[in-house]
């Protein structure tokens, strides 16, 4: 590894794509990977092995439902073995105690449990799952109970931004010891939904004034991360932290991105784990190369005092509402595009009615 090029801190192993839920909202991509593409047991433990080795500090299961994998156990105690710090991020709706216990012997630390809404009936209408509210709450307690670290994330849009003071209240309640407060972010499934969900300028407004209030009120009780909607910000986010930097991502089928959608990017080509090394991917792979650093940009990135601080926000958004991977972001304002967005931010989220798109299941 060149001196410049720091390890990865967390590996992402989007161990499968199944999942119960059909969140609007999903990151995961409109083509998702049949349960026969997933990588084996055996390839992800050397996968786990080999991000140790090359430095990472943390491993987040995730999905799709990680728990819909028979062998998490195993993983986890891979992972555990090899000196990872093990999150499990999850919907929780298959997370019982029969279910939980397994991953607690086997070195699970810290369990992410989303929630789309403090009311059953809304949540479900935006999961599209019956149930899954009070299935929630239930692996949640569980979690809370079996001495683990848990964090409750909240998706925030249109349809619930009135609710954020109690979606904290409820976090509080479930003994969380981090709340996020996260708008959609406009990728995969929210993106096909951007005009269901988006918020008002004014509804954005409203929600970050009661999260600096909470933040105010719970300091040095409850830590509470807040996200915004990327198409209202003037200046866009250091996306994964700057692509090919601090994280790296493996697909249900063994593919590694640098990010959730960077496969809707034309032209880039992704090393597969079943092939290579990850220190060969983190170091060589052409994909991870083409955005890494500042060699890649044009103005006004090239010349900006803040390309080494959001490294020229998000390729996938670039590419979704510019056309072009490279281009500044447009949610930045100085791009061209910026105003643009403004406006389609505008229209969308003041439209009245628009129907949902559910997320699918893996062929
Ligand atoms: S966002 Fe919803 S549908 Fe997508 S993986 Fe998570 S729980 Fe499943
Ligand atoms: S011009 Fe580029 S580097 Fe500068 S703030 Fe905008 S996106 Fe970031």
């Amino acid at each position: 590894m060149s001196a410049s090029l720091q390890p990865p801190l967390a590996l992402l192993a989007e161990v499968t794509h199944r999942c119960p839920m059909r969140c609007v909202y999903c990151s995961n991509p409109l083509v998702l990977e049949p349960r026969s593409a997933e990588l084996d047991t055996a390839t992800w433990c050397r996968v786990l092995d080999e991000a140790a080795a090359l430095g990472c500090l943390h491993v987040h299961f995730s999905g799709g439902e990680p728990t819909a994998r028979g062998d998490l156990p195993k993983l986890v105690a891979q992972a555990s073995a090899a000196g990872l710090y093990v999150n499990l991020i999850t919907s929780g709706v298959m997370l019982d105690a029969g279910t939980l216990a397994p991953l607690v012997a086997a070195g699970l630390e810290h369990v992410q449990i989303s929630f789309q809404d403090i009311e059953p009936i809304a949540g479900e209408w935006i999961g599209g799952l019956k149930g899954a509210h009070a299935r929630k709450l239930s692996a949640a307690a569980l979690v809370a109970d079996a001495g683990l670290a848990l964090t409750v994330n909240f998706v925030v849009h249109r349809h619930n931004a009135s609710r954020v003071a109690e979606m904290i209240e409820l976090g509080r309640s479930m003994r969380a010891g981090r709340i996020e407060v996260a708008h959609v972010q406009y990728y995969g499934w929210g993106l096909r939904n951007r005009a269901s969900l988006l918020p008002t300028r004014e509804q954005l407004d409203r929600v970050t004034a009661v999260v600096e209030a909470a933040r105010e009120r719970l300091r040095g009780c409850l830590v509470i991360d807040y996200v915004i909607p990327d198409y209202w910000a003037r200046l866009p986010k250091a996306c994964m932290g700057g692509w090919g930097r601090r994280f790296i991502l493996i697909d249900p089928a063994g593919r590694a991105l640098p990010c959730h959608a960077a496969t809707t990017i034309p032209g880039l080509s992704f090393d597969s784990v079943r092939d290579r090394s990850l220190s060969e991917i983190w170091t060589q792979s052409p994909a991870f190369q083409r955005f890494r650093g500042t060699a890649w940009m044009s103005e006004p990135c090239a010349s900006c005092e803040r390309r080494e601080i959001d490294w020229g926000g998000c390729r996938c958004q670039a590419l979704a509402l510019a056309g072009d991977a490279a281009a500044t972001d447009p949610v930045c304002w100085k791009s061209p595009r910026h105003d643009a967005l403004a406006g389609l931010a505008a229209s969308e989220s003041s439209m009245q009615q628009a129907s949902l798109v559910y997320r699918g299941s893996p062929a």
